[in-house]
């Protein structure tokens, strides 16, 4: 999940936003609707959110440790049929796309078919490493399988989410859906581990605003989409945990205690050894800030790959 992150007055009004306060005043907020806002809580070691509605669901620390044992089983049995990859390599893939357009009957978010290629080679360079000399090249790439689109104003707004998703999703497990939606959100993905649960619903929704040439400021770059990728491939947020060791389960992304804003250089909300990953796709920064994803997270993303998607 990815929300634009406002003054806080501004915030609290947005219906359903996550909101990301220092986890020393870390708190759940309930919003006016049935929607919860989700703040990294430091005490508890909670809390990943990939979605709302029928799958929105907050992990646990014990499920987050179930998670990672399940997938290092996964692992384990593959290697030793063969047909995992060895520790510590990285699985190549190619990633076929769908994109969905979810247009308003009035064509309203009907963004163009140059917005989507550009969308793609954003994907292309922000997962080859392309932004940083400090980025993993995860050797995850992309291409266009197919574009549709649907005059919906129910499906514009995210409106009967379920239904929408299952009746237009392309693909197997190894098949990138992306539902380009208008929502109080920037984006919203849903996990590799829930894939065989909950084939139907698979991919990620993103703000069409977000793409490159879009309207969303600060935001308007299309790394909206590679944020959700990440999580797409198993990718928590680098703020996930707060300031604790195990934080989002990457060595090489030091804990931060909440979500960035801007692009605030030198930031330290932790005691813990390291700066903010400010530049990490994983936080919430703007997407001029936004340029790595790191060698652990490459090799995280590549085992839930071949855990859950290959
Ligand atoms: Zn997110």
């Amino acid at each position: 999940m990815r929300t634009r992150i406002l003054p806080t007055t501004a915030l609290l009004a947005l219906t359903g936003a996550l909101l990301a306060v220092p986890a020393s005043s870390a708190q759940l907020i309930t919003a006016a609707s049935t929607e919860i806002c989700y703040t990294p809580q430091a005490s508890t070691g909670a809390a990943a959110k990939g979605g709302r509605g029928n799958d929105t669901r907050e992990i646990s620390a014990t499920e987050q440790s179930a998670i990672e044992a399940r997938t290092a089983a996964i692992l384990k049995a593959k290697r030793e049929r063969g047909s995992g990859i060895p520790q510590g390599a990285l699985a190549a893939a190619n990633v076929p796309v769908y994109v969905h357009v979810m247009a308003a009957a009035n064509g309203a978010g009907n963004v163009t078919d140059q917005q989507i290629a550009d969308q793609i080679s954003v994907l292309n360079k922000t997962f080859a490493g392309q932004e940083s000399s400090a980025a993993a090249n995860t050797g995850l790439t992309f291409t266009l399988a197919g574009t549709d689109r649907f005059y919906n104003d129910t499906w514009h707004t995210d409106g009967d989410t379920t239904t929408y998703r299952s009746q237009t999703r392309k693909g197997g497990a190894n098949a990138l859906n992306i539902w380009l939606v208008d929502f109080s959100y920037l984006g919203i993905a849903t996990f590799p581990w829930d894939y065989s649960r909950n084939p139907s619903i698979d991919g990620i929704r993103v703000d069409y605003a977000s793409l490159p040439g879009g309207s969303a400021t600060n935001y308007d770059l299309g790394e909206t989409a590679t944020h959700e990728a990440g999580h797409w491939f198993g990718l928590y947020h680098t703020f996930q945990g707060g300031c604790t060791k195990r934080n989002d389960e990457v060595a090489d992304t030091p804990a931060q205690s909440s979500s960035t804003n801007g692009c605030p250089e030198g930031r330290d909300s932790c005691r813990l050894a390291g700066l903010d990953p400010i530049h990490n796709y994983m936080d919430y920064s703007y997407d001029t800030c936004y340029n790595q994803f790191t060698p652990g997270q490459s090799t995280r993303m590549s085992d839930n790959w071949v855990a859950y998607r290959a």
